[in-house]
């Protein structure tokens, strides 16, 4: 088929290789440059970790992901995943029930091998963690960051190499469709692309290039910190791997120093609902002021460094926190792949078989999950806040 793909972040640039290693004819849409700097997938880091609570389907594609990411490394023979293994500490007992609780559980269930640790354990093999805080958790030795701008560059390559045609200078407009059949699009210089598929991949956008999904997505704000610590030894991976902080709790989590001497620290929290080219996409205030007290509680000599830059990255939030991959069933031809709900990248070396499997309408039991789904709706005000807690 003669595929049009609309957007260049992970799920675009993924869909693109797997769709072009299946013989079809791709073109890959984006305004650019790439890494489109308003992108969710350009970044340093994102998280690589096998732990979803008690959701056994999500760990299953994370396990499959993990070995990709092994491939990847050996494929781009360079490694741009690393891993440092992710660190799971608690304010108070691992309970029952819990996000964190629940991961071990299937952790163990499931053959891995977390090593549980104690506030004495927690103080000798990472110290620059407030232990009088943090008292129970674990540490899972498989999981990592992976390097998701550099990536994207390297994915990017792959597709020209396998004859995807790139246009990094071209905005998707609208649909070009006669009759509830798409049979291609108009860029924003009004020019016509025609295509027996549109695939629109554009993350935080996808909602207002396609109006009509506005009741399934929202796209939220959350606050990203670049610090320079001035003890660079007490941040490296083997003693401050990637961590998630109670999350449920704080929201934040954070990856070991980088080679430019850079400690990320985000928190995956409500958000700020806007446009991706808000004016408002600033990180506020509040949010410094929130990063700095958590830093006092948690990590002491990280408590006065310097924030060297901030970023405010945009999730593609759907009502339920699952992925968003399906065929559009009011307009024939049209093929969505959005819904991250922050954190779709982990799931590289997997999503574009994924995404291609619902262009050609293959039967792949996973695409239940992130089926076409309007009857999930927006949940209740207490609901959301619980939701958000554990997602
Ligand atoms: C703060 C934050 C932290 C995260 N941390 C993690 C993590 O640790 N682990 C993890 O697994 N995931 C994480 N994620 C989620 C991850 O970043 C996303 O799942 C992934 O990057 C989404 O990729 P995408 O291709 O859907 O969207 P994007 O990367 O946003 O790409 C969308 C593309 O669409 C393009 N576009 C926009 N408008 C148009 C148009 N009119 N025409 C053509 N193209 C257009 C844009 O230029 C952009 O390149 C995080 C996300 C955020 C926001």
């Amino acid at each position: 088929m003669k595929i049009a793909i609309v957007g260049a972040g992970i799920n675009g640039a993924t869909a693109a290789v797997e769709l072009a290693q299946r013989g079809h004819d791709v073109t890959l849409l984006d305004p650019g440059p790439l890494p489109h700097p308003l992108a969710a997938t350009t970044d340093i880091s994102k998280v690589v970790r096998l732990e979803y609570g008690a959701d056994q389907e999500y760990m299953e594609l994370a396990e499959q992901a993990l070995a990709g990411w092994q491939e990847w490394n050996r494929e781009f023979g360079q490694d741009l995943f690393h891993q440092t293994g992710v660190l799971y500490l608690k304010r108070d007992e691992m309970k029952r029930g819990t996000y964190e609780w629940h991961s071990w559980r299937l952790l163990n269930k499931r053959k891995h091998h977390p090593q549980r640790l104690d506030a004495s354990e927690i103080k000798k093999r990472f110290p620059a963690w407030n232990t009088r805080r943090y008292v129970d958790g674990f540490y899972d030795p498989e999981g990592g960051f992976a390097e998701s701008g550099r990536v994207l560059l390297r994915l990017v390559e792959k597709a020209l190499a396998l004859g995807v045609r790139l246009r990094a200078d071209k905005a998707f407009q609208e649909l070009h469709e006669t009759n509830g059949f798409v049979r291609g699009l108009v860029t924003q210089d009004g020019r016509k692309l025609y295509a027996d598929r549109v695939l629109v991949t554009a993350g935080a956008w996808t909602h207002y290039l396609l109006p009509w999904l506005k009741p399934y997505f929202r796209a939220n704000g959350m606050p990203v910190f670049y610090l320079v610590p001035n003890e660079p030894e007490a941040f490296r991976s083997t003693v401050f791997p990637v961590f998630a902080a109670d999350t449920s709790l704080t929201g934040y989590y954070g990856f070991p120093i980088n080679r430019d001497g850079v400690v990320k620290i985000a928190r995956h929290w409500d958000g700020r609902e806007m446009h991706p080219e808000s004016d408002e996409r600033v990180v506020t205030a509040s949010e410094d002021k929130d990063l700095r007290a958590f830093l006092r509680s948690t990590f002491p000599a990280l408590a006065q460094v310097p924030i060297i830059h901030r970023r405010i990255c945009m999730y593609s939030d759907t009502w339920d926190g699952h992925f968003w991959i399906d065929h559009d069933p009011e307009h024939e031809g049209l093929v969505v792949a959005a819904g991250d709900s922050g954190h779709g990248f982990k799931f590289a070396p997997v999503l574009g078989k994924l995404i291609a499997d619902a262009v050609e309408q293959n039967p792949n039991p996973l695409l239940q999950k992130f089926r076409w789904r309007p009857e999930v709706k927006p949940r209740k005000t207490e609901e959301v806040a619980r939701f958000v807690k554990r997602k």
